[in-house]
Order: structure tokens, then C-alpha cells, then sequence
């Protein structure tokens, strides 16, 4: 029987069927998992992707692979993007465009407070190269203009940014950065494609880390990166398939798996995130809680023009320093660790003056100001999971208990 092509119109239908389809020859209902890296192909097939189209026969993983195509056509879908590369983590995603784009003797514009390991490769690694690199606070939009030059390829954003949860207007940027005919790219890692489609905003690339909210259970790294065919055409053959951070199609797989109740999850990550930072936000013991859901946050108006979700992240720091470490050892169900967008909730501190010296290099006043409003002398990062929120404020309130 010819199958019907399914009208993907709502977001929940796109997230539990784009990119999947029944198995032709077995009539499985749930997507294969094709691990093999090579397929035996005919006897004219060159090896070389110059010439490598879309549609072709499978040859080998790193090139491509059933698999992990079909979790690139579901991010495609849910991002309404022409296409998507999928990578063996975010970091793969990003460090692939960035020498993609950048040649020497170009120059970036990077936000002041991004991803940890982007942040520390653009101090140095980067301008090693030859590439010239401005640090700046983008919701700052002046400060952007003005960081902008005649040879600036690329401006490279993060909305919330990871993290003190600063916004950028995603569209103000994208006006600065094509009147200098430069690119925007936007990793959306926070926001997911529920909250914020940075394509129709006018970005020119998007990125997620999947390893957070989008694979949603802590149990598969990948990354990915989603744009116009034209570019990313150009991206897989001449970088990404020459770099080699491909995904295992078992973290694809996952991640597929995941990505299907990514609605659902956003709707209670958000209800949660939020019931907890009102929960904070009226405890004595909390100095400050920075949501973008709340608004008492300092971008709450942008906040709600771009973001259709909150999302999980929020921060918050405490009045008495032997908190911090009282939080950290007493919670039972919040696990304190790294990461987030998980089902599980997560909670990880960060010393500001650690962060300072390692990652973040701010060269102006207005860059330790708008720091100190976002994070004072340190942070909890927490994520939310998809507990219940009442759960979570009892575990919350006994390790700040007395
Ligand atoms: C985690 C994260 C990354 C890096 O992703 P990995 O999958 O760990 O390589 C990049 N950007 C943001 C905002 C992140 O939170």
C-alpha cells in the first residue's frame, strides 16, 4: 500500500513522527538502528564526496548514515529547517562551523558568556590561527554594532546564555550582522526549538547541544547543527565529514527516542522551573533568582517577545556563603552535577571568580557589571526536571533548612 505523506502541522505530530517511517522490508513500526560504518555499494562508486549528492547510496558512516539521517530530518522539522548536520556532541557542531567560516585574517563577534568550552577555544586556540575575535555583551545590542568590522564573517550568540540566562534579541542581531554581510549563528541549546525558532528571526544557523533538552535523559551526547541547504551542503562535504565528529547511530537512535516527547517535556520543565524560582524567590535565604519566566527578570519583555517557553534553566545565589555547600551535600532526589535538560533535575554551582580566570575574559566595566547583576559572586545553576515540583521545593527546602 503507498503510504500517505502525513501533514506534519502541529509541533507534537512533528516530534513523534518527522524523519521516522515503518521499515519497508520488515514493516517495523519503530525506527531501526543501522549501526554498520560501511555498505556494500556498486562497482562505479568513487571515493570521493565532491560529487556526493543527497540522495545517494549509502557508502560509509562518517559520510552519512540511515540512522542518523532520520534523526536529522526530525530536527529539520521541528526547527523548520531546510536541513540539519547531526555531530558527536554540541561542541562538534560548533567547533565545525566556526573553521568552516572563519579563515585567517577574518574577524568574530562572540558573546562575553557563552558555552564554557567555546568561550576558553575562542580565547586563544582561535586567534592562534590568525582569526580575530571580539568578546561582547550581545544583549548590548551598541556594543554588538559597534564590535562589528569590515572583515567580521560571523556573529555567534547564545539565548538564554549558559550560564547567567542574559537574553539577545536574536532579530536586532541579525540585522547588524547582515548589513555587514556576516552570519549569525544562534545556539538555541536553552531555548529548544519550543521556545524559539532563531531561523525565523533571521539567524542564519542554529545549534543545540542534544545531549540537553532535545535527547532529554542524560544518556546520549550529540550536537547538531541546522541552516539553509545551500550552506549546510557545503558544511557536511568540505568540514564536517573531513572532521569526523559523527554521531554513533545508537546516540542518533537515543536521541530520536528522546526527541519525541520533547513538547510535553518543555511544557512541565517550564511549569517546574517556575514554581521553583517563586519558591526561591520569597525564601530569606535566597539574595537573588534570575528566570526568564519571571519578571523580575531584567530582560523579562524580551523574554516573553522571543521565547514561546521559559524552559527549565534558572539561577540563583544565596545570602550566606556556607549555603553553597550545605545545598550541595544535603539534596536527595536534585542530583548536584554538571548538565542539564535532563528528566532528572540538576543543580551545579558556579564560583564567579573560577569562571572569570578560567572561561570568561571581560575587557570593559560594562562587561564585569552586567556579570556581577547576572551572577554576584556565584551561581546555582538549576535544571528542572520533570519531577514533581512539589518534591523538589521539600528537598530544596530541608538542605536549606537549619
Ligand atoms: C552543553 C552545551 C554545549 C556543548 O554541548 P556538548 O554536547 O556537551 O558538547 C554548547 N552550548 C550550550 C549552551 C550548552 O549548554
Amino acid at each position: 500500500m503507498e503510504r500517505k505523506n502525513i501533514f506534519y502541522a502541529g509541533e507534537q505530530t512533528k516530534a513523534v513522527h518527522a524523519g521516522e517511517f515503518p521499515d519497508p522490508s520488515t514493516k517495523a513500526s519503530a525506527p531501526n538502528i543501522v549501526m554498520s560504518t560501511t555498505f556494500v555499494v556498486d562497482s562505479d562508486t568513487g571515493f570521493s564526496v565532491e560529487g556526493m549528492d543527497e540522495n545517494d547510496a549509502w557508502v560509509y558512516t562518517r559520510w552519512g548514515n540511515p540512522t542518523i539521517r532520520q534523526l536529522e530530518n526530525k530536527l529539520a522539522a521541528i526547527e523548520d529547517a531546510e536541513t540539519a548536520i547531526a555531530f558527536a556532541s554540541g561542541m562538534s557542531a560548533i567547533v565545525t562551523l566556526l573553521f568552516h567560516l572563519l579563515k585567517t585574517g577574518d574577524h568574530a563577534v562572540i558573546s562575553d558568556v557563552a558555552y564554557a568550552a567555546l568561550a576558553e577555544i575562542s580565547n586563544e586556540m582561535i586567534p592562534g590561527l590568525g582569526i580575530k575575535i571580539t568578546k561582547v555583551n550581545t544583549s548590548d545590542i551598541e556594543a554588538v554594532a559597534a564590535a562589528v568590522q569590515a572583515n567580521t564573517k560571523l556573529i555567534y550568540i547564545e539565548t538564554p546564555c549558559n550560564p547567567i540566562l542574559r537574553l539577545t534579541d536574536i532579530a536586532a542581531v541579525a540585522a547588524i550582522a547582515h548589513n555587514a554581510g556576516a552570519k549569525l549563528a544562534v545556539d538555541s541549546t536553552f531555548a529548544t526549538p519550543i521556545a524559539t525558532r532563531p531561523l525565523q528571526l533571521g539567524a542564519d544557523f542554529v545549534i543545540h547541544s542534544l545531549t540537553k533538552y532535545l535527547g532529554g535523559h542524560g544518556d546520549a551526547l550529540g550536537g547538531v547543527l541546522l541552516g539553509a541547504k545551500r550552506e549546510l551542503v557545503s558544511i557536511r562535504k568540505k568540514t564536517s565529514i573531513r572532521f569526523g565528529g559523527t554521531i554513533s547511530p545508537f546516540n542518533a537512535w537515543l536521541i530520536i527516542r528522546g526527541m519525541a516527547t520533547l513538547p510535553l517535556r518543555m511544557r512541565v520543565h517550564q511549569e517546574n522551573a517556575l514554581k521553583i524560582a517563586e519558591y526561591l524567590e520569597q525564601n530569606n535565604k535566597i539574595r537573588r533568582v534570575i528566570y526568564p519566566g519571571l519578571p523580575s527578570h531584567p530582560q523579562y519583555e524580551l523574554a516573553k517577545r522571543q521565547m514561546k517557553n521559559f524552559s527549565g534553566i534558572l539561577t540563583f545565589q544565596v545570602k550566606d556563603k556556607r549555603d553553597v555547600q550545605k545545598i550541595a551535600e544535603r539534596l536527595q532526589i536534585i542530583h548536584y552535577a554538571v548538565s542539564l535538560g535532563h528528566h532528572r533535575s540538576l543543580i551545579f554551582y558556579l564560583n564567579s571568580d573560577d569562571l572569570l580566570q578560567t572561561s570568561f575574559k571581560f575587557v570593559s566595566p560594562a562587561q564585569y557589571d552586567s556579570w556581577n547583576a547576572f551572577a554576584g559572586e556565584g551561581i546555582f545553576r538549576f535544571s528542572a526536571g520533570l519531577e514533581n515540583a512539589e518534591d523538589l521545593i521539600t528537598d530544596l527546602e530541608q538542605a536549606l533548612g537549619d
